[in-house]
């Protein structure tokens, strides 16, 4: 990929040479695309591999989060790509690109780099998100994560629902000295749809006003929230080292 960018980086760019040149690189990248799919799978959340933007569809396409038609440099740069799901990318996302005007930061998460709970807030209210940040408001609207005919806040109720059953089923396993049905438990967790709201979960748990905020969480599902075991397995820090040498 490297070098790849290195010879899109010696076409002039006036004209749209350079993007022209790019496009067709990528295009024709059979090469390349089927190795960063496959790397980029094993990062993607979930079982069958999430969206990395919405967490809840299946993940189809290698996304350019910086779209090539902003940059064509960036059409091999690996940090650039991910995998999301077929609407994100082609219905949503698209070639939106807006950064702010004093930061030059880009006025969308990007997941391999920012802490998502630091610009997003999931109401378990309505399973909607709720925008921290100017960032986060953006990324929403972009993304569609609250529209309706998107099913998403749906999908993230039916996954706590999932996700109180399976902590019973580890809380269970644990009374009974089954480390089994606990391993088990925890790939239950890992490989369903939408670990946003798993991840959204533990996190509030722990905040000071968690009995009001997660009222109708029942007390004994809060109590496993904040067990300190089950956090150590599962919450998931930021920032995420994405470096592919890390994988293997
Ligand atoms: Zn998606």
């Amino acid at each position: 990929m490297a070098l790849l960018t290195g010879r899109i980086s010696l076409r002039d760019v006036a004209g749209g040479l350079r993007k022209k040149y790019a496009d067709n690189l990528w295009d024709n990248a059979s090469d390349v695309k089927p190795a960063l799919r496959a790397v980029l799978l094993r990062m993607a959340p979930g079982v069958l591999g999430c969206c990395m933007y919405c967490g809840g569809y299946t993940a189809t396409d290698i996304e350019h989060f910086e779209p090539r038609e902003h940059d064509a440099l960036k059409t091999f740069v690996w940090p650039n790509h991910l995998l999301v799901c077929g609407p994100c990318n082609s219905t949503y996302k698209r070639d939106w690109w807006q950064c702010d005007e004093e930061s030059g930061e880009p006025l969308l998460i990007d997941p391999t780099r920012d802490n998502p709970f630091t610009h997003l807030w999931l109401d378990f209210r309505d399973y909607e998100y709720r925008g921290l940040t100017r960032k986060g408001r953006s990324t929403i609207e972009v993304l569609g994560l609250n529209l309706p005919e998107r099913r998403l806040a749906a999908g993230r109720e039916l996954a706590r629902r999932n996700i109180r059953t399976v902590l019973r089923d580890w809380d269970r396993g644990r009374q009974q000295a089954d480390e089994t049905s606990m391993r088990h438990a925890l790939a239950v967790l890992e490989g369903q749809p939408f670990a946003d709201v798993w991840q959204a979960m533990l996190r509030q748990a722990v905040l000071p006003g968690a009995p009001v905020v997660m009222s109708d969480e029942p007390p004994e599902i809060l109590t496993l929230l904040r067990d300190e075991e089950l956090r150590a397995a599962t919450l998931i820090e930021f920032p995420l080292e994405l470096a592919p040498s890390e994988e293997n």
